[in-house]
Order: structure tokens, then C-alpha cells, then sequence
């Protein structure tokens, strides 16, 4: 059989390299199961960075409603049929009021890029305020407020004058960390939406920061900000693409553990399962007044598959009480993350909630340097040990926590384990 190494040469020959591949080495990956995913050559892995695969990888109540549902109808969505209305009936009943009238998309890109569309058009204005160090899509509205990506050589440099970075308050890194940062960085973003003329179309955020590295947004920070905005006549979306759908443990939405109420939501990656599947939800109102300015259509998003599949997906989340189980091996993540890092100094911070973490290396623990290289090497280490593991944040030093939520206690234990392992053995 063809080696890893002989499919990398193939996809090399055809797929353009700037598609990101995990590994230097990746694994030839066969199928999925629950939240192991198998090579070809039979070894199996603990998948900890998929948040796509959030009821696991080839859940049979899935793969079945997609299945029946391609036999039986599967089309653009112009017709008229139940699924989509089905779907955001479930999605709606989901979120708190005034939240109630959904689009549909197929990724996230599409619906942070539709999100803002939609703000700037019922605004009539363009200024978008974002946080540092986000995330937000591919395409190029999106580009423009992702400041990770901006990062890249490839738009290094591009941001246009109407995007604004809000500073995140970082509480274990940054400027001013510290007990007040909440307030602090309120107050600079005060100050950024009073320097907009004519004020901001929205504010733009994930309510804990996954492109940071898990990276938990003080309280009292998002509601001032809202505020803010909101006071200036401004939008606010939350793009719960990657936190959405219980993988913080406590809500089902990451920004309800804000108290805040946003007037536009983005989903995406776990709605599907890994089938493409995105979608914008926002009040009644804002998408009356963008339905008069123009029409909207997306061919395959809210497709009959696509539905019959997101209906599936939350009908496992609430039948095996995964957002619970989140909560539980959350905590019990924490707990274990927490004693290793007290024995291990290369770890300086364990960020996050839930099934969404990051152990934050460093290789000083004054300085705070970011430890890239030792990230790097340490993935590739537990790749060898049976763990997929994935630096993230913008020193590439932050290993993602983020598996699928049926993750058992033994995995998590098993997980703790090979990186204690790794860190005292070295890599
Ligand atoms: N928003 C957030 C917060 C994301 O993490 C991502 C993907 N990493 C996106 C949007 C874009 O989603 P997609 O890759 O499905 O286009």
C-alpha cells in the first residue's frame, strides 16, 4: 500500500501547498471513530484538536440521516421543502430572544463574511471594530478582520482603514494584564469607537478567543464593549463558529457566558460535523431590513442534506448530554492540565473552559518567551504516541484542547498522560 510519505508527493504534484496540512510527517488517515481517528497502517490516534467532529468522527445517527437523506432528495435551496425549516426551527429554539430568523451557508468564512454584510447594510456603514488576534474566515472581507491571518505573508500589511483592532485582554500575557485589564481595555475600546466618524457598522468577536489559543475573555470586558457600540449605533456579532454548540461546558453558546446578548450570531464547523454546514442567525427586525435591500442566495446552504445532517447533529448533542460531558472532562482536564504544570515549567498557562483549552509553553516563565519550536517538536512527539495535537495562538506556542465533546475520562487521562510523558522525557 502507498506510504504517508508517497501521498504527500501526490498531493504535493496536484493540491496547492498553501492548504495546511497538520504534521511535517502527517499520518495517512483512514476513518474516524468517536474521537480516535485510524491510520492505514492501523495505528490509532486520540483526535484532541477536531472541534469539526463535535458528536465524533462517523457518528451512525449521522452518517444515516445524511445517507437516507441523499437517496431521497438533495437540492439547491430554491425549492420549498421541510428540512431547512425544520433545521431553523431547532436552531432558533437554541438561542434567547430576539434572536430568530436564520441564513444559511456551508462554512464559517461564509457566514462571519454574510454577518458582515449584513451589519454593514443595515448600518449604512462600513467601520468594523474587531479583537486582536482573531480569527474569522478565509474570504476577503473576513481576511480583512482576522488578524491572525493577517499575520501571513500573504496579506501581511492589508488591513484597510475601516477595520479596527480592539485589544484583547489577555490576562496571562499581553500589556497591561492584571486584575482591571476588563476595564482598562474597555476603555480603549471607547475611545476607538468615539475616533470612528460616523460611528461603527459592528463589533466582531469570538466570546473566548480560539485563534489565541482557548484564551478566556475577562467578565465585564464584552458587556462594555457592547455597550459601547451599541450607544455609537453599532451591531455586535458573535462568532460562535469554533465555541458554539456546548464545547465550553457551561452554555450552549459562548457568549451567554458574558450575560451579553448579541444582535448576530455565526456558526459553522460543529454544525455539520464535518459536512459543510454555516449559518448567520439574527433578530427578525435586521433581517427584514437586509431582505428589502437586496436579495440572497445560497445554493447548497440549508440544503435538504444539510439540514437532515444539522438536525441530526443536535438531536446526539441532546440525546448523549455531550455538552454536559464537556463540562464534566473539562473540569477534569483542568485539574490534571493544572498539576502538570506545576511539575513541569515549560507550561505557563492553561487557558480556556470546557473541552476548549490551551497549554501555553514557554520557555521562561518570567519573560513569558514563547517556547514555537518546542511546541512543534512536542506535537510531532505525541503524534508518535498516539495523540493528534496542533499548536495554535500567535506564537504557535499554545496546544490545542479541543476534541470531539464525547471524549471519554480514560482519553482525557490517556492524553494527560503521554504529554507528562513527553515533558519529562523530553522530545
Ligand atoms: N470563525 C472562526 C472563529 C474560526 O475559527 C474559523 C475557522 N477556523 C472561521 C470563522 C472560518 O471557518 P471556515 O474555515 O469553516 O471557513
Amino acid at each position: 500500500t502507498e506510504s504517508a510519505e508517497e501521498l504527500i508527493a501526490r498531493r504535493d504534484a496536484v493540491v496547492a501547498r498553501v492548504q495546511e496540512h497538520y504534521f511535517a510527517h502527517p499520518p495517512r488517515i483512514e476513518r474516524g471513530w468517536r474521537h480516535h481517528l485510524l491510520d492505514t497502517s492501523g495505528m490509532a490516534y486520540l483526535d484532541m484538536v477536531n472541534n469539526v467532529a463535535v458528536v465524533g468522527h462517523s457518528h451512525p445517527r449521522v452518517t444515516a440521516a445524511a445517507s437516507r437523506q441523499l437517496g431521497l432528495l438533495n437540492t439547491n435551496s430554491r425549492f420549498s421543502y421541510d428540512g431547512m425549516v425544520t433545521y431553523a426551527e431547532r436552531i432558533v429554539e437554541l438561542l434567547p430572544e430576539p434572536l430568530d430568523t436564520v441564513f444559511f451557508v456551508n462554512s464559517g468564512s461564509e457566514a462571519v463574511d454574510l454577518a458582515l454584510r449584513i451589519v454593514r447594510s443595515v448600518t449604512g456603514r462600513k467601520d468594523t471594530i474587531c479583537l486582536a488576534g482573531g480569527y474569522h474566515g478565509w474570504s476577503t472581507a473576513t481576511d480583512e478582520i482576522s488578524t491572525t491571518l493577517n499575520d501571513n505573508p500573504h496579506s501581511r500589511g492589508t488591513r484597510p482603514p475601516w477595520v479596527h483592532l480592539a485589544p484583547m485582554p489577555n490576562l496571562f500575557r499581553g500589556e497591561h494584564r492584571g486584575a482591571d485589564a476588563a476595564d482598562r481595555y474597555a476603555d480603549a475600546v471607547r475611545s476607538i469607537v468615539a475616533q470612528i466618524p460616523g460611528g461603527p457598522a459592528a463589533f466582531v468577536a469570538e466570546p473566548l478567543s480560539g485563534n489565541a489559543g482557548g484564551v478566556e475573555i475577562p467578565p465585564g470586558y464584552l458587556p462594555q464593549v457592547y455597550e459601547s457600540v451599541r450607544a455609537a449605533g453599532g451591531l455586535v456579532v458573535s462568532d460562535e463558529v469554533q465555541v458554539g454548540y456546548g464545547r465550553t461546558g457551561g452554555d450552549f453558546w459562548g457568549f451567554q457566558m458574558h450575560g451579553v446578548v448579541p444582535d448576530v450570531v455565526t456558526m459553522a464547523k460543529a454544525a455539520g460535523n464535518g459536512h459543510p454546514i454555516g449559518f448567520v442567525v439574527t433578530r427578525r427586525e435586521i433581517a427584514e431590513q437586509f431582505s428589502s435591500q437586496g436579495s440572497f442566495f445560497s445554493s447548497v446552504g440549508g440544503s435538504p442534506v444539510s439540514s437532515a445532517v444539522g438536525v441530526a447533529v443536535l438531536d446526539v448533542l441532546r440525546d448523549e448530554g455531550l455538552q454536559e460531558n464537556a463540562a464534566r472532562i473539562g473540569a477534569h482536564l483542568s485539574t490534571r492540565l493544572e498539576a502538570l504544570r506545576e511539575r513541569h515549567s515549560l507550561i505557563g498557562c492553561i487557558h480556556g473552559r470546557g473541552l476548549y483549552q490551551g497549554v501555553e509553553l514557554v520557555r521562561d516563565p518570567e519573560t513569558l518567551e514563547p517556547a514555537t519550536e518546542e511546541a512543534t517538536a512536542i506535537c510531532e512527539r505525541l503524534r508518535e504516541l498516539g495523540v493528534i495535537e496542533h499548536a495554535t495562538g500567535d506564537y504557535s506556542n499554545v496546544l490545542k484542547v479541543k476534541p470531539p465533546l464525547c471524549i471519554t475520562r480514560d482519553s482525557a487521562d490517556f492524553f494527560v498522560d503521554r504529554l507528562d510523558e513527553v515533558l519529562s522525557a523530553g522530545w
